[in-house]
């Protein structure tokens, strides 16, 4: 058995994010989240591509319908006020399932932020709702996120 210590704060911050299940940068998008845009205890949304699946790829029309079904909940049930997109560098769902190579992959994958935003805003009503693209750092030593204007 295992006890975790980490204290627990039951108060919502009232804001999620979107973002791709993959576990190597998942310790990067909480240090980003909590420590830049000062949202401890964000509700977490993550399956591979993140955001990609509210870009209207019909390759992931399952996972859209899913996702809308989430953030409707959690608008409703936890108060969400503010949503973050996170989309990252390399991501398999686009180079695997939609099959991009770079250049043009981060190119769609800025777009499909940009569309994934407006998306989000018909089908929640929120109008908070910011966009951010991981990018590997030429020394490979840090993560650097960059706002995309949604
Ligand atoms: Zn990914």
């Amino acid at each position: 058995m295992y006890a975790s210590r980490l204290p627990y704060d039951s108060t919502r911050i009232r804001a999620a994010a979107v973002y791709c299940s993959d576990g190597r940068i998942g310790e990067h998008f909480d240090d980003f989240l909590q420590n830049c845009l000062k949202l401890p205890r964000y509700d977490r949304v993550a399956l591979p591509g993140g955001p990609a699946c509210l870009a209207a790829h019909p390759e992931a029309h399952l996972e859209e319908q899913g996702v809308v079904d989430e953030l409707k909940f959690l608008v409703e049930v936890h108060e969400l006020r503010q949503i973050v997109l996170i989309a990252h560098q390399g991501c398999a769902f686009y180079t695997n399932r939609l099959g991009l190579t770079e250049p043009r992959l981060a190119l769609v994958q800025k777009a499909d932020l940009v569309r994934a935003a407006a998306f989000v805003h018909r089908v929640t009503g929120l109008d908070r709702i910011d966009a951010y693209f991981a990018r590997l750092e030429s020394d490979a030593r840090s993560v650097q996120f960059d706002q995309v204007t949604v």
